[in-house]
């Protein structure tokens, strides 16, 4: 485990716990009494369940890297084709979804991202969808068009939201499952 980087937090915690980032770092809470020889201890003891999460992590990583690179947005004019392909398979599922639950947005854009697959702005009633949407299949892209419609009539995700979605995409639990894997 040389060249691991473990970070130990003092906390207001009566337990000593290990967690995994993103990067592969560790991360460990400890109470403040705790002595530094215990926390080694308990990093020590807990070797071989870091490297086996650290390897979990890593293939994580690397399956959504391979799922978003499947997309090439390297370049303006990549981008711009990217969101051009993607308006025009969104189009009839804004139109006909819009129509049925009765809200009409003020404007749909297209933007590269990857920590989100849409979001709507309740405000100003803008829609943003990510591009990497052209990765996940039409019933998926449908289920987050819908999803950001939905918000135009219940600004957050309370029961009520979820009544919209049962209502206008009844499939909405197995396009979030299928979608959340990336
Ligand atoms: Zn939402």
């Amino acid at each position: 485990m040389s060249s691991v980087l473990v970070v130990v937090t003092r906390r207001r915690t009566s337990r000593l716990s290990i967690r995994i980032n993103k990067e592969g770092e560790v991360h460990v809470s400890a109470p403040r009494y705790v002595s530094k020889r215990v926390i080694e201890e308990f990093i020590a003891g807990h070797k071989d369940w870091i490297e086996s999460a650290r390897a979990r992590v890593a293939a994580r990583q690397q399956k959504r890297e391979a799922f978003y690179a499947q997309l090439d947005v390297s370049t303006p004019a990549k981008r711009k084709e990217a969101a051009a392909r993607l308006q025009q398979k969104v189009a009839p599922m804004l139109e006909s979804h819009a129509q049925q639950m009765g809200v009409k947005p003020a404007a749909v854009s297209f933007r590269a991202t990857k920590s989100r697959w849409g979001s709507c702005n309740t405000k100003t009633g803008r829609i943003s969808l990510s591009t990497y949407l052209l990765l996940l299949p039409d019933w998926c892209i449908e289920h987050v068009v819908v999803h950001e419609l939905a918000h135009l009539l219940v600004p957050d995700h309370g029961p009520r939201f979820y009544a919209v979605m049962d209502r206008h995409f009844p499939r909405w639990r197995e396009a979030r499952r299928f979608a959340r894997q990336f």
